[in-house]
């Protein structure tokens, strides 16, 4: 396989961010200018208005005309389900394109976006292609039945993403939405803005008819805050922060009661029991790359290491040692395996929460340093904390970057009381020789999703159903098909029948 130059590639890239509205791309309006910088770099790479609320009343009145002439909403299933099969093809086709495009916005490797974040993508799509036919078999008439369920799609859907897997995230909107017949209005994050407009112009290609797929950038405040508030949208499908979540029902409570599906952060906890059998080695690995997986910032990360008194001595120095081999490098290199921060507000808030682990006299037994400090990027090497008081600031926040805090624990009942010790419920990880104790505590721990670990082989594989966050992580199905009856009104058919 020939090595691909992505320095000579991003050179030759033309980086403009616009509007997609109606087909077409049009300007971002507004009178102040948001400056995106390269993460790995520090450079200016693209420039574009905060957007206003007249963007976003042209993308929602283009996607409620879609809607109600029904130039896709009238297609059928088997129609809508070929044209996003197109659409997962044609982003395969792109992939090296989005790769490049995420790898610049996010600062992640370009190896990892190539073949982690694209495949996100497809995947969604895919699967929505699938899952559509449980929801139709469920609902629909048999032809002697007297009473069913129909399932028809809201109209327009508003959806707000983050910006740590820009193109996965996106899609995982984009394809309950379209399966399911609605017109949508997507808002991708500020941060990164690049891979929605190609996505969208991609659909079109598709098969997606003009005005179904619309894209508004800017602000959140702004445009976010007017999409959350439109009262022609009936559902904000939103991926992002707690507080962005809570900001999201209050505009929905405030506007038109629009149904809202909330995806936020998380503070996962790995917990490692004595008992587990398998190689130290490995597991050390599993939970270093869970941990710091896109420099931190994955919502399912395990930032909280909760390990039993024994096996600690063991474990705790091969992962300081793997840790510390991590070496932060240029994302645009295939061979980078751990990138660059989004942004230098994001990086000084992370070295923020250094400071504050220090301050409250937690061990850091390694990372926490900037290095490539001459590229001008924001490399930060990934810290391990030990001695860390559950009451810590590190222990309690969301930091979204590659800091993880070691708990120890004597008996499952300490571990279970950590392990739940905090407002967000997203993910768990048990590592322990006893699939008994790991399908006990499956069932007590508060999370969308429980890996337990007996040992690190094979894969756990795309869960069957949809995950539904806990807690203040949100809630609100994502995949699956009650991830697609999210995007539907249910109405009941009865028929007087004789007697
Ligand atoms: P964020 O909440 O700051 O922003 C997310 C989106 O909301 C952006 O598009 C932003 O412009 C918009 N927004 C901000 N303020 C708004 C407002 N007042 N009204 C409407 N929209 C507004 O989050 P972020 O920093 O971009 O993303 C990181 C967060 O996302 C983390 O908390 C992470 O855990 C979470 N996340 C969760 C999942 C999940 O599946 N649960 C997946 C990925 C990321």
């Amino acid at each position: 396989m020939t090595e691909i130059d992505w320095h000579a590639r991003a050179r030759g890239e033309t980086l403009s961010v616009q509007n997609y509205i109606g087909g077409k791309r049009v300007d971002v309006s507004g009178n102040v200018e948001l400056l995106k910088h390269a993460p790995h770099s520090g450079e200016l790479l693209y420039t574009f208005g905060q957007g206003d609320a007249a963007d976003v009343d042209r993308a929602v009145s283009s996607a409620n005309a879609a809607f109600a002439d029904g130039r896709w909403r009238d297609r059928s299933i088997s129609e809508r389900q070929a044209v996003l099969m197109r659409l997962g093809d044609l982003v395969e086709e792109h992939r090296e394109r989005f790769a490049l495009l995420e790898c610049l916005d996010v600062g992640k490797p370009v190896a990892h976006a190539l073949h982690d974040d694209v495949a996100r993508a497809m995947h969604s799509l895919r699967s929505a292609v699938e899952d559509i036919d449980g929801l139709t078999s469920m609902a629909s008439p048999k032809s002697d039945d007297a009473t069913y369920q129909l399932r028809k799609p809201l109209g327009v859907v508003g959806a707000i993403v983050g910006w740590n897997y820009p193109l996965s995230l996106a899609a995982s909107k984009v394809a309950p939405a379209l399966i399911t017949g609605n017109s949508l209005v997507l808002k991708p994050s500020e941060f990164t803005s690049l891979s929605a407009t190609l996505l969208a112009e991609l659909a079109i290609e598709a098969g997606v008819p003009e005005g179904v797929f619309n894209v508004v950038h800017g602000s959140g405040a702004i445009v976010g805050d007017r999409l959350a508030r439109h009262p022609d949208v009936r559902l904000i499908s939103f991926t992002g922060s707690t507080a962005t979540g809570k900001r999201l029902m209050k505009a929905s409570a405030d506007s038109n009661m629009k149904r809202v599906i909330l995806e936020c952060g998380g503070k996962s906890p790995y917990l490692i029991f004595d008992d587990y059998e398998g190689g130290l080695e490995e597991l050390a690995g599993d939970v270093l790359a869970t941990g710091y997986a896109n420099q931190g910032a994955l919502c399912v990360s395990s930032t909280r290491i909760i390990i039993q008194d024994g096996i600690a001595k063991k474990l705790l120095p091969l992962m300081v040692q793997q840790a510390a081999a991590i070496k932060p490098d240029d994302p645009l290199s295939e061979t980078t395996s751990f990138g660059a921060l989004i942004n230098k507000d994001h990086f000084d808030k992370v070295r923020g929460y250094i400071k504050s682990g220090l301050d409250d006299g937690a061990t850091l037994l390694c990372g926490g340093g900037t290095v490539r400090e001459e590229s001008g990027g924001n490399f930060l090497t990934p810290a391990i904390f030990d001695d860390v008081s559950p009451d810590a600031k590190i222990a309690r926040e969301e930091i979204f970057g590659p800091v993880l805090s070691v708990f120890k624990f004597g008996s499952e009942e300490q571990a279970l009381q950590l392990a739940n010790d905090t407002e967000y419920g997203l993910a768990a990880y048990v590592a322990t020789g006893s699939a008994e104790r790991g399908a006990r505590l499956a069932h007590v721990i508060d999370a969308a999703q429980v890996l337990s670990i007996q040992s690190l082989s094979g894969n756990p594989g795309a869960p069957p159903n949809g995950v539904e966050p806990h807690k203040q992580s949100g809630f609100g199905f994502e995949g699956g098909v009650e991830g697609l009856a999210a995007y539907t009104a249910a109405t009941l058919i009865l028929k007087f029948q004789e007697t």
